[in-house]
């Protein structure tokens, strides 16, 4: 880091503090040779994730996407209100910790509706519902009883 006064390479750092929740540091940096003080920020490069849909097209990860897929089939539900974000972040971080750059929407979709199905299940069989696009009643009954099975009180037709 060269002093912007002199262009000396020689400085060392007086005070550093974190900004936006950790993702900024900003330092306080003073010249060794003209003593001049300055400021530098250093920031977190968060790796690329793409998104490839089912039609092969590539998009940017985008949170924002899936934390609003999430609250929609969690409106009105007994949740907290923060459920759709901590899902999404839960996900996101499984993702980047796969450490691949390219993730299949399928990829995406089967982990949502692992952690709808562990938040709450009617908003699980919404997301499931459309995602999965259910084609008739018998999809969705398929998926129903297998919440029932689930906790042992054998399906609904019974
Ligand atoms: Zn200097």
């Amino acid at each position: 880091m060269r002093c912007p006064h002199c262009g000396e390479r020689d400085t060392r750092v007086v005070d550093s503090r974190d900004l936006d929740d950790a993702a900024t540091i900003r330092r306080r940096r003073e010249c060794n040779a003209c003593t001049t003080r300055f400021t530098t920020y250093e920031r977190v490069e968060a790796a690329r994730l793409v998104l490839v849909k089912r039609d092969g097209t590539r998009q940017e990860w985008d949170r924002d996407k899936l934390v609003s897929g999430l609250r929609k089939a969690l409106t009105r539900r007994p949740v907290p209100d923060d459920a759709a974000e901590t899902a999404a972040d839960a996900i996101e971080a499984e993702l980047r910790a796969a450490g691949v750059s390219e993730v299949p929407s399928s990829r995406v979709g089967a982990l949502a509706m692992e952690r709808l199905r562990g938040i709450d299940q009617i908003a699980y069989i919404r997301f499931a519902s459309v995602y999965q696009s259910f084609e008739d009643l018998a999809d969705l009954k398929r998926e129903v009883d297998s919440l029932f099975d689930e906790k042992g009180s054998g399906g609904l037709a019974k």
